[in-house]
């Protein structure tokens, strides 16, 4: 895996990092967030509360926590919400308490969230936030991926087939781009980025200390 995870580098204390992806639905955004889920450890999914329909395969509180309206407008009021944004005529929002939790713990977090929420979550906490976008390889793919899911009806597909475009208009606001023609690959590309980043200077106060103490140490001595 990364630094993290062994050596001496791991033991210098690090910030938390937010990787948020964002792609068109179809583009495999999901299938990548999983794959980093049962690879990486490091990470923690952020579950986002939804007023849409739970789709059979989904469950209650893995995928998503399903909300009415009433109450996804009550925790908007009450500032339970870190961002929230209306997609396919549906809200979503990421709930605020475990993100603030996982970060102060040092706890990196997975964000499969549109480019709505993408940019308040940047505008919000930019140094810690890092932003990928996934595109599609071709429409025609993206259809194709979408009908061979066959979790949604017909005209669910053509209105997100018209989002994708609304969507993908958004690619340059992300720190990264990664055209999803091979799976293996964008993962590759995922992993390569998640362990740059948490390499990354300013995400890492721990430094100071040792800096300091490699420093301070007696340095004429040979240590044999
Ligand atoms: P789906 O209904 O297919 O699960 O998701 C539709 C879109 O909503 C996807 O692009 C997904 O990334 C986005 N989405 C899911 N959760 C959130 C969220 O908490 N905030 C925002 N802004 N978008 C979300």
């Amino acid at each position: 895996m990364s630094e993290n995870s062994e050596g001496v580098g791991a033991r210098i204390a690090r910030r938390g990092l937010m990787l948020v992806l964002s792609s068109p639905s179809g583009a495999g955004k999901s299938t990548l967030a999983r794959n980093l889920m049962e690879t990486d450890p490091g990470f923690q999914l952020s579950v986002s509360v939804t007023t849409r329909a739970r789709r059979g395969s989904e469950i209650e509180g893995v995928h998503y926590r399903f909300v009415d309206e009433r109450t996804f407008m009550r925790m908007r009021e009450d500032d339970d919400l870190l961002e929230w944004a209306e997609v396919h005529g549906n809200y979503y929002a990421t709930p605020r308490q475990p993100v603030e939790t996982a970060m102060s713990e040092g706890q990196d977090m997975l964000f499969d969230i549109d480019w709505q929420g993408a940019k308040q979550m940047t505008e919000k906490m930019r140094t810690d936030v890092v932003s990928v976008f996934i595109l599609p390889p071709s429409m025609a793919e993206l259809r194709a991926r979408l009908m061979r899911r066959a979790e949604d009806r017909a005209e669910v597909i053509e209105q997100r087939l018209k989002n994708a475009a609304i969507e993908i208009e958004h690619w340059r606001e992300y720190d990264y781009v990664i055209v999803n023609d091979d799976l293996d690959r964008a993962f590759e590309a995922i992993r390569a980025i998640v362990r740059a980043e948490r390499l990354r200077r300013n995400r890492r106060p721990g430094l100071f200390d040792f800096v300091n103490d490699l420093l301070a140490a007696d340095w004429s001595r040979d240590p044999s």
